[in-house]
């Protein structure tokens, strides 16, 4: 299991066979739990989408721990931020950090 630690709270990675509703990911607030698919619609879920699912949920986190509750409702928002969260990993963190 991965954790990481973020506003005093340790934050608990699960990477799980599935999700209901064919959800890619699920953060619940009040386990501290992040949730993330490996199969939707009984297909391997790539590692990019993996990622990009992890920084989504991340991006929900951070607004629930800011209590920035309306836009951690608000989809579109929350997508944006993870998806820039996404690409900063992948084309420089990945590229330059990780060899
Ligand atoms: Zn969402």
């Amino acid at each position: 299991m991965k954790k990481i630690k973020l506003a005093g709270h340790t934050i608990k990675i699960k990477f799980v066979k599935s999700l209901p509703s064919n959800e890619l990911g699920k953060v619940n607030f009040i386990t501290n739990e992040i949730f993330i698919a490996k199969k939707c619609y009984d297909l391997i879920v790539p590692d990019e989408q993996k990622a990009y699912s992890l920084c989504h949920e991340l991006a929900h986190l951070y607004m629930y721990l800011l209590s920035m509750h309306e836009l951690n409702d608000n989809e579109p928002f929350i997508d944006s931020v993870g998806g820039l969260m996404f690409q900063t990993f992948k084309t420089y963190i990945m590229e330059h950090l990780i060899e």
